[in-house]
């Protein structure tokens, strides 16, 4: 049998941006490194694209826009084409999981079982959605007729994070695509490598040239020529709440672009003091914070449990993280890879030493283990003024919050400027109705950790979220423009 790590050193690797249904390099010839962050070998050089090279990408997508050779397509050929890009990433599923994980750090058998198969249902879902809806027609007299009409934004550039690469470019171009539009996507500088890939194949699907581009590079280098460009209509983000911000003013201080932003969070478990079962709470929990090497926007970084439940919680959580498989992400045993960069490795240490330093109770892990692995870390007693109760780890790093009542456990899960997902457990229906609705927060799992599924809209309160939604039909709003056409009946 094939090992995954024999699939890695056979990968042919993408090693331009991808424009106009071609690889290119930066017109300025400048590349960056992209490395393996287990065992810190090259795997690529990419090129740092730019200004310029960010132009020549919106003008493709614009021309093809244009030219209707997408958004004038029937719109249950978009569906075929869209299918049959689902059909073509899984049948290169081990290329594209392998591909992923060694950029990423990804545990192999994530990318395989979980990354792969949504980005292509992801795709497939909004591609058939799209030619079951209908437009409207508002309720005027007699004398007129009113039609309310959806159409496609134009040129959208889709700026993306790194720890879901593939999924979260699906989240974007899934919804995008489907209702007609020309896409730039920018993916993050981590973790390129895919992207490139699921253009090309986009390509052999039969999406036209220049309606699925991919610019490489940095943020400030090729993100904000994005963010500012005059002939950019809408843009989509998924990343930091600092740099969502950012896009913010690029839009002002250009032509006001939509954006939609979909950042940070600090979500929190809250469990109840009627919660049955606590073991198997801790052993959701673990999989809440530890999946994906705790590099999730959703992770539950925070539990609050009731004083009643707190000590056999925290006992639970202690005995799931015991033997955690850690190790390299090629390996189908491992459960945690390393954290994506050397850079990222630093801000997780650090708030764990500030964690020790405030006064937060170690219970297990605190430490790196070797090379960019970091251990899943369980700290208690933690309270609202520190560190790792409000900021962002990002990291396989959870906390444990003491509350004297149920009323206090949500107030202490609602005390942060985040506000994407939440968790609830209660063996009380009513309790889980009432306090459900408290929880400011885009996505509350009741009785379970949950982001929701293609078919639920996916995006935050608070300095988590803004202007949109992905996911589910409502994403489509990110991407169309509400038009009436009033027409004169002579009456
Ligand atoms: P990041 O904000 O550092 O980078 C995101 C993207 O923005 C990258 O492509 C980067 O190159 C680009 N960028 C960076 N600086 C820029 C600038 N000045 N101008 C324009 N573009 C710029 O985020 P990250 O570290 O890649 O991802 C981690 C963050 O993403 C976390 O905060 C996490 O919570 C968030 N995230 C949110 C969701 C969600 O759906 N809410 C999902 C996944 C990740």
């Amino acid at each position: 049998m094939t090992s995954y790590t024999d699939i890695a050193k056979s990968l042919k690797l993408p090693t331009g941006a991808y424009i106009d249904g071609a690889f290119v390099d930066a017109r300025s010839g400048a590349t960056f490194e992209t490395r393996n962050p287990y065992t810190g070998d090259l795997i690529a050089l990419l090129p740092a694209c730019g200004a310029e090279d960010v132009d020549i990408a919106v003008a493709a997508a614009r021309r093809s826009f244009e030219a209707g050779v997408w958004s004038g397509m029937h719109p249950s050929e978009r569906k075929r084409v869209l299918g049959k890009l689902a059909d073509l990433l899984m049948a290169n599923i081990e290329e594209l999981a392998v591909m992923e994980a060694v950029d990423a750090g990804k545990p192999v058998a994530d990318c395989l079982e979980i990354d792969l198969p949504e980005t292509a249902n992801c795709i497939r879902w909004h591609g058939e959605a799209q030619d079951k809806l209908y437009d409207q027609v508002a309720p005027t007299g007699p004398g007129a007729l009113a039609l309310v009409v959806r159409e496609p934004v134009g040129v959208v550039a889709a700026v993306l994070p790194w720890n879901f690469p593939l999924l979260m470019m699906a989240w974007k171009i899934g919804p995008a695509l489907a209702t007609g539009n020309s896409v730039v996507v920018k993916p993050a500088e981590q973790t390129s490598l895919t992207a490139l890939r699921l253009a090309e194949l986009a390509l052999e699907a039969g999406v036209p040239a220049g309606v699925l581009n991919v610019v490489t590079g940095m943020g400030p280098d090729a993100g904000e020529p994005l963010g500012r460009h005059m002939d950019v209509d809408a843009l989509t983000f998924t990343g930091s709440t600092e740099v969502g911000r950012k896009f913010l003013e690029y839009s002002a201080q250009s032509n006001l672009k939509e954006v939609c932003l979909e950042m940070g969070g600090k979500s929190a478990a809250v469990v109840l003091s009627d919660a049955a079962n606590i073991a198997d709470i801790a052993e959701t929990q673990a999989n809440a914070i530890f999946w994906n090497m705790g590099e999730n926007c959703t992770a539950n970084s925070r539990i609050i449990a009731h004083k009643d439940v707190y000590d056999e919680l925290v006992a639970e959580l202690a005995k799931q993280v015991a033997d955690w498989p850690m190790g390299d992400q090629l390996d189908t045993a491992t459960r945690q890879g390393p954290l994506v960069s050397a850079e990222h490795f630093a801000k997780v240490s650090g708030l764990v030493d500030s964690g020790k330093a405030q006064g937060a109770r170690l219970v297990a892990g605190g430490a790196g283990g070797g090379g960019l692995l970091f251990q899943p870390t369980v700290f208690a007693d933690v309270t609202p003024g520190m560190d790792i109760f409000q900021k962002e780890i990002f990291g396989p790093v959870v906390g444990v919050t003491r509350a004297e009542s149920d009323e206090e456990a949500i107030e202490l899960a609602n005390a942060t400027e985040y506000g994407l997902a939440a968790t609830l457990y209660t063996s009380n229906i009513a309790k889980a109705h009432r306090y459900a609705r408290k929880l400011r927060a885009g996505t509350v799992g009741v009785n379970t950790y949950s982001e929701g599924d293609i078919s639920t809209p996916f995006g935050g309160f608070k300095a988590s979220g803004f202007g949109g939604r992905d996911n589910g039909i409502h994403a489509h709003e990110q991407y169309t423009e509400l038009k009436t056409i009033w027409i004169d009946l002579g009456e």
